[in-house]
């Protein structure tokens, strides 16, 4: 028996999961599939920010398309908590990225004078503080912090709450969860679909979405789809629990729900590396540290790493194939703060007419483009 949906969801990542429930969500017959835990998952090991900050340097619609997702990630975790009774503890109180001089306060503010200034740029409000406004927020940074960039948009989530978040709702809506199913292949059936095989598995679908992360490298080519995807290695640590003192997020530096302080903002380039390391690690305590001293005193309690899902240009893809119509890639860095999008802007599309113009600075034709003579 093989089988059959209206729709496959190729991978069970964050990506895969807010497509998923958007699309069982439209009334779809769905289906993930999923290699399972022995996979590299970037959704396991991220930093959890919900951030719009410092985006789209180079392609100014990916900074508004942060900003359409921000402003539905209200009504997305209100509509996750309601369907699956999970709290993923979206905060969005503003964020900051603290300068730890004079100088980087500088080039940190034009840069985001630069950002703002590029053509079709959505005019995005940011502030430049100086250090006596900041104590007013954060009474306890260090001597050596100058300043920071805020920006009101910006916020984060319990990451770990919203995956097993996305997994229930996606249940809940009727989809069905195909766990340790890595997909080997993918093929066009005559009369319109695809099928895809894992070993002796086959499963037959109308349309398949490749949400495999850095596996989408891999599969694309099978449908005439193009993802240019590499890991790109981040390592983080987490503190033991404390009292609340960060009531804002800060780029490289949280207070989660829970209590612990997550550091972390690595971006390394070591292939399918997943190892921790103390020089990487050790850097960054030091810059928290060196924010907040009393950091000095609390223990480290785990430290880990996981590969991030890179293009070449740090966007996101979307594609619909023209060689195979009804196959089309979703990959992207910034699976958090896009999730609500994902979920409600690109699953409907997909369940109905396809990718719109919206979307359209996200092709991966992008790539292609001949080199000057
Ligand atoms: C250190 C770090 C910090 C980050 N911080 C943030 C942040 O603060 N904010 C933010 O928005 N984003 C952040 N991210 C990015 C975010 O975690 C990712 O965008 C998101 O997890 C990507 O999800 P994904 O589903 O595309 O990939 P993954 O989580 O990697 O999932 C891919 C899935 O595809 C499956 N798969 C792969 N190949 C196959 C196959 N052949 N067949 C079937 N299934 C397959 C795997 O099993 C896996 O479940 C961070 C990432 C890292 C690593």
């Amino acid at each position: 028996m093989v089988e059959t949906y209206d729709v496959a969801v190729l991978g069970g990542g964050l990506v895969g999961t807010a497509i998923g429930l958007g699309l069982a969500g439209q009334g779809l017959r769905t289906a993930i599939l999923d290699e399972g835990d022995v996979a590299h998952r970037a959704s396991r090991g991220n930093f959890a920010l919900v951030w719009v900050q410092s985006k789209g340097m180079g392609m100014p619609r990916y900074s508004s398309w942060t900003r359409e997702s921000v402003r539905l990630w209200p009504d997305y975790a209100a509509s996750l908590r309601e369907e699956s009774g999970i709290d993923v503890s979206l905060h969005q109180p503003g964020g900051f990225t603290l300068a730890l001089s004079e100088g980087e306060l500088e080039r940190r503010a034009a840069n985001m004078a630069r950002l703002n200034a590029q053509p079709g740029f959505e005019h995005l409000d940011y502030e430049v503080w100086d250090r006596s406004q900041l104590r007013q927020v954060f009474p306890e940074i260090g001597p050596e912090v100058a300043g920071a960039i805020f920006c009101r948009l910006d916020g984060h989530v319990n990451s770990l709450r919203l995956f097993r978040a996305q997994h229930v709702v996606f249940a809940r809506r009727g989809g069905a969860y195909l766990p340790n199913f890595q997909v080997q292949e993918i093929s066009r059936l005559p009369g319109g679909g695809f099928r895809i095989l894992s070993g002796e598995r086959c499963i037959e679908a109308g349309q398949v979405v490749l949400a495999a992360g850095i596996g989408n490298a891999r599969l694309a080519p099978m449908v005439g789809l193009d993802a240019p995807v590499r890991p790109l290695r981040g390592q983080a640590l987490v503190t033991e629990k404390v009292a609340p003192f960060l009531s804002h997020p800060i780029v490289t530096l949280r207070q989660t729900d829970e209590g612990g302080v997550m550091m972390g903002d690595s971006q390394e380039e070591a292939g399918f590396d997943e190892a921790t390391g103390l020089g990487i690690l050790g850097a960054m305590a030091d810059r928290a540290a060196r924010m907040f001293p009393k950091l000095g005193q609390v223990n480290i309690v785990r430290t880990w790493s996981a590969l991030r899902v890179m293009t070449k240009d740090g966007f996101p893809i979307y594609q619909h194939s023209e060689a195979a119509p009804g196959a089309f890639l979703t990959t992207c860095h910034s699976g958090v703060t896009l999730a609500a999008a994902h979920a409600l802007a690109v699953a409907p599309m997909i369940a109905g007419e396809g990718l719109t113009d919206a979307l359209d600075a996200f092709h991966p034709r992008r790539f292609h483009v001949p080199a000057a003579s």
